[in-house]
């Protein structure tokens, strides 16, 4: 005998099949979207643990921070790959949010991620519209789950292009918005630890603009974590 639960779950797996995103395995743990073999195979850092690690080391002589991490290696053709696309271009925010979640969970049993808030980079604001949200926001939604701590999303904005610098090129107009960022809300991280949340690392210097722009703030302190980091 089966419960009507049951029967409308079959129904709705009939009519909306829920697969892996990373490998299209029927097979899916509950409340989420890839299977246990793609989750054991996702390639974690472990960077969390680890004070000195090479995400730290990116900020190093640049941003003064308590803390860095990186969750997943970043290579070509990988796994990490594919899910990042689905995740910043195909509008896959469930697993977003599910990422959000472990990178949330492997912080907290760390201990050195003691935050009070998570601020997500900030799109330039046209982008953000274009793609309909901002995929370090979803991050911070999953992450802030099991963190139980807030979300701050308009403490610091990333203003579009001004009317001065159209006279300067393409290239260096773009070099100087990249790292374009204004406190907006100085009161909201006053006597604050904040995690900045991005979804890859590389150079480090948009996360560089923004974590000085937010470390204006009175007795705020700062950490950096992003989903992943390019692979050596
Ligand atoms: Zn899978």
């Amino acid at each position: 005998m089966h419960t009507l639960k049951e029967m409308k779950e079959a129904l709705l797996h009939l009519l909306f099949p829920h697969t892996c995103t990373g490998c299209g395995s029927d097979i899916l743990p509950e409340d989420s979207v890839l299977c246990l073999r793609c989750l054991h195979a996702l390639p974690e850092t472990c960077f969390e643990w680890h004070p000195s690690n090479p995400a730290e080391k990116i900020f190093w002589g640049r941003l003064p921070l308590e803390a860095a991490s990186a969750q997943f290696y970043f290579t070509k053709e990988s796994l990490v790959q594919h899910l990042m696309h689905q995740f910043k271009y195909k509008r896959n925010l469930e697993l977003g949010r599910q990422l959000g979640r472990i990178m949330g969970e492997q912080l907290k049993k760390s201990g050195r991620f003691t935050a009070d808030a998570l601020v997500p980079l900030p799109l330039f604001p046209a982008k953000e519209k274009r793609r309909g949200y901002n995929q370090a926001t979803v991050l911070c939604e999953g992450m802030a789950e099991v963190m139980h701590i807030p979300v701050l999303d308009k403490a610091v904005l990333r203003p579009e292009h001004t009317e001065t610098q159209t006279k300067k090129g393409r290239i260096e107009r773009w070099k100087n918005m990249e790292g374009k960022f204004v406190l907006a809300d100085p009161g909201s991280v006053c006597n604050k630890h904040l995690l900045l949340v991005d979804d890859v690392i590389t150079t480090g210097a948009t996360l560089e603009a923004c974590g000085l722009e937010l470390l204006r703030g009175t007795n705020t302190r700062l950490s950096v974590v992003t989903l992943c980091i390019a692979a050596r």
